[in-house]
């Protein structure tokens, strides 16, 4: 580990991110922000894992501002930890926690910080810090909604016997839209298995965190955000100071490959809103017979598409949650025979990653098909992008229910009741609808209004966002 001086005169913070692009984005974002609009010192810690191709990559091709430092922590290694079965949470959980067993050292090296930000999953470093006072921060991945549903989970879990998803009605979390136990996140849908275990073990230690990062904003969420503020419940906990200071959403990247380039290229052809994006996150897989579906879908919509078109996967929705980018795969094996000839020109297929933000900010993409995973949600409202809701794993299909039921920018396809595939009729309906029908206008106005509010959000010096960020750092600054 090459450890870089800390400049003296500036306050030092460290942001270690959890493994996964979901975590490790806004948390670069949030680094680079620290040290351009507010002359911070970070260091950003990063978890080394199971070669994560965009990861590195993303690293790599970003310009990193002067005053942000990246180190890697000591490579864990957790082979005897774990096995094939091992999901997608506890296998992070556990690359966490043996990461973590060099952070004191690291920390001590690197002088004493003025705080530390972790995401939701590296809770270990509360008490790492409070040996070495080093006050420790959590910056929110996800919504402020779900932030509410995750402080109000352990008293669910006390108060609980069986299964939520067996739970008669709609839960009821304080000052919130009650959430439909469809919904749920699959991490509680059953309490005996270790996901539970694990997820309900890190929530349940916010309350330890100095303060908590939301990667939102008043106008997006203002109903749990009020809820959180003010509710007797969450100030009960007692609930940290939270300080909205988002949508934090990735930069398009400085340097693009050949692959990104040739797609931009292609966009660059079409007209206005003409192009619907379908890409599910970085982990987002489907199985062989839904990707058969959706292929059908937008050949019928006679719609233009960029489609990222990975290897199905039957067995996890998350198939790519620790290697997207690593596998070069060639969609000709399992999109319908003919699909590449036929929509030639109509459409481009991507097999494994797109510029996401590049191609949501162009002015030819018209709607995105996205998994819900928030940063692409804030991704594609601040590019007042409107939205096809097609949730896969985590939190999503609570994300996907704000989008359609509370916000307004987004429509859910409806599978066919008992089958578990939404069928080829039903996407080309969707598709067509927010392409070229008026849910779809209004969808894009809203979208549009959210954009704006968005970048008022973040307006340097006067900016909620940016307002309330500042305080903060006044705080570090004045112990620095
Ligand atoms: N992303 C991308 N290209 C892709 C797929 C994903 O650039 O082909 C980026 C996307 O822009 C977003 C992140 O990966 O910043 C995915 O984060 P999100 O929270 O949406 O989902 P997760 O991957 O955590 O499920």
């Amino acid at each position: 580990m090459v450890v870089v001086e800390p400049e003296t005169s500036k306050p030092h913070v460290v942001v270690l991110p959890s493994p996964g692009m979901g975590h490790f984005i806004p948390l670069l974002e949030f680094a680079k922000r620290l040290v351009v609009h507010h002359d911070i010192h970070v260091s950003f810690l990063q978890i080394t894992t199971e070669a994560s191709a965009a990861q590195n990559q993303l690293l790599h091709s970003s310009t990193l501002p002067p005053g942000l430092d990246v180190i890697d922590l000591a490579p864990a290694n957790i082979s005897a930890l774990v096995s094939e079965e091992t999901l997608v949470l506890t296998r992070l959980c556990i690359i966490v926690r043996e990461s973590l067993r060099s952070l004191k050292s690291v920390l001590i090296e690197l002088g004493k910080p003025q705080a530390l930000v972790i995401d939701l999953f590296s809770t270990q470093a509360f008490e790492i810090c409070r040996e070495l006072s080093i006050p420790t921060y959590t910056f929110f991945t996800a919504s402020i909604s779900f932030l509410a549903f995750s402080l109000y989970l352990p008293t669910l879990d006390r108060e609980v016997d069986c299964e939520f998803v067996d739970l008669p009605e709609p839960i009821q979390v304080p000052g919130c839209t009650p959430i439909r136990t469809e919904d749920l996140l699959d991490q509680v849908r059953n309490r005996k298995i270790d996901e539970y275990k694990w997820f309900l073990l890190h929530i349940s230690r916010l309350p330890m965190a100095a303060g908590i990062f939301l990667n939102s904003w008043e106008d997006l969420e203002p109903t749990s955000l009020k809820a959180i503020k003010d509710h007797i419940f969450y100030r009960q906990i007692p609930t940290p100071p939270v300080h909205p200071i988002g949508p934090l959403i990735k930069q398009a990247e400085a340097s693009v490959t050949e692959t990104d380039a040739k797609c931009l290229a292609w966009l660059d052809k079409q007209s206005s809103d003409s192009v619907l994006l379908i890409s599910l996150g970085s982990g987002g897989t489907l199985t062989a017979a839904q990707l058969t579906e959706l292929a059908w879908g937008l050949e019928l919509s006679q719609q233009r598409f960029i489609l990222v078109a990975r290897k199905p996967s039957d067995a996890s929705a998350s198939g790519t949650f620790f290697n997207v980018g690593g596998d070069i795969n060639d969609p000709t094996e399992y999109l319908p025979e003919g699909f590449l000839e036929r929509t030639e020109g109509v459409g481009l297929v991507v097999p494994s990653w797109v510029p996401q933000v590049a191609v949501l900010r162009h002015p030819s993409t018209g709607a995105f098909l996205s998994h819900c995973g928030w940063n692409s949600i804030l991704e594609s409202i601040t590019h007042g992008v409107p939205m096809i809701a097609w949730p896969l794993y985590a939190e999503q299909r609570m994300n996907a229910t704000m989008l359609v039921e509370d916000v307004g920018v987004a429509i859910k396809p409806v599978a066919v009741p008992g089958k578990e595939i939404v069928e080829r009729e039903e996407i080309e309906r969707v598709v067509r609808m927010v392409m070229e029908g008026e849910e779809g206008k209004a969808m894009r106005r809203k979208a549009r209004e959210l954009k704006d509010s968005a970048v008022e959000a973040l307006r340097d010096t006067t900016g909620l966002s940016y307002e309330s960020l500042s305080r903060v750092i006044k705080e570090w600054k004045l112990e620095a």
